[in-house]
């Protein structure tokens, strides 16, 4: 983990941290940068949209505020966008003026379907889980991919945080194909029932590829000194039959 140095923190109105990170699903250590952050008088943010509350609740390191976007696993349908703030001690009177001023409020439909989403929640993360487990030690099987990055494989290099933070591995998985940038663009062509888009957490799975979309605005130094190769796939699992995932993954890593 980066050291979060005093001097870093000192200025800071607050640290907002996401783990697992996108697109490389590194994990960041909550409850030590709420150690550091919290002494120096600024709070933590944790964005926990990719792990989801099932996976992982920062509350319980300390985290002072949690964001998500109710977009992804807690819809889970693709159909809205949104997003909640919550806060480990009660709002005050300062924060309602705040919210009421500048009117960050869902509007009753997105609400309602957030709501309808939450149902079956807990029954979705179980098989977001069980596919995302799933998919990545087939990935790490094939000798076509180079690399693969999540957070539940025994080989993760930050094995002893995951049990410590994580519940599950979820369902973001990134992974680099040995045959490069144009192994990485067949792939994107071939893939059927997987779709080739944006964003992550519905039911269908998606893969997108970080260089042309989330990085594309990097240079490619920036971005390879970020760990973002050319090759580098993303994936988001979704919840449909493991077989039928396997399937399209073969041939589209085929050549
Ligand atoms: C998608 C996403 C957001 C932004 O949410 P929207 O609902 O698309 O506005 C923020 N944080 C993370 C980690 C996300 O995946």
């Amino acid at each position: 983990m980066r050291i979060l140095r005093k001097a870093a923190v000192s200025w800071a109105g607050a640290v907002l941290l996401e783990t697992p990170s996108n697109p490389l699903l590194r994990l960041i250590d909550i409850e030590a940068t709420v150690a550091r952050a919290n002494p120096c008088g600024a709070p933590v943010i944790v964005d926990n949209t990719a792990a989801t509350p099932f996976n992982q609740r920062p509350f319980d390191f300390g985290a002072d505020w949690v964001v998500h976007s109710t977009s992804k696993y807690l819809n889970s349908h693709s159909d809205m966008i949104g997003g909640c703030l919550l806060r480990r001690d009660r709002l005050s009177a300062m924060h309602r003026t705040i919210h009421k001023n500048l009117g960050g409020t869902v509007n009753a439909l997105d609400a309602w379907l957030v709501l309808r989403g939450l149902r079956a929640f807990a029954l979705r993360m179980e098989a977001h889980n069980r596919n995302g487990q799933a998919v990545a030690e087939w990935l790490l099987s094939r000798p076509k991919v180079a690399r693969v990055h999540y957070p539940g494989l025994s080989s993760y290099p930050q094995a002893e945080l995951f049990r410590r933070q994580m519940k599950h591995g979820g369902a973001l998985i990134s992974f680099e194909l040995a045959g490069g940038e144009t192994a990485a663009c067949r792939f994107l062509d071939r893939i059927g029932l997987i779709l080739h888009a944006v964003s992550l957490g519905g039911m269908e799975s998606l893969a997108t590829r970080p260089e042309t979309s989330s990085h594309r605005g990097m240079t490619s130094e920036a971005r390879l000194r970020a760990g973002v190769s050319d090759s580098l796939i993303r994936l988001s699992v979704g919840v449909e039959a493991l077989e039928d995932i396997f399937a399209d993954l073969e041939q589209a890593i085929t050549e």
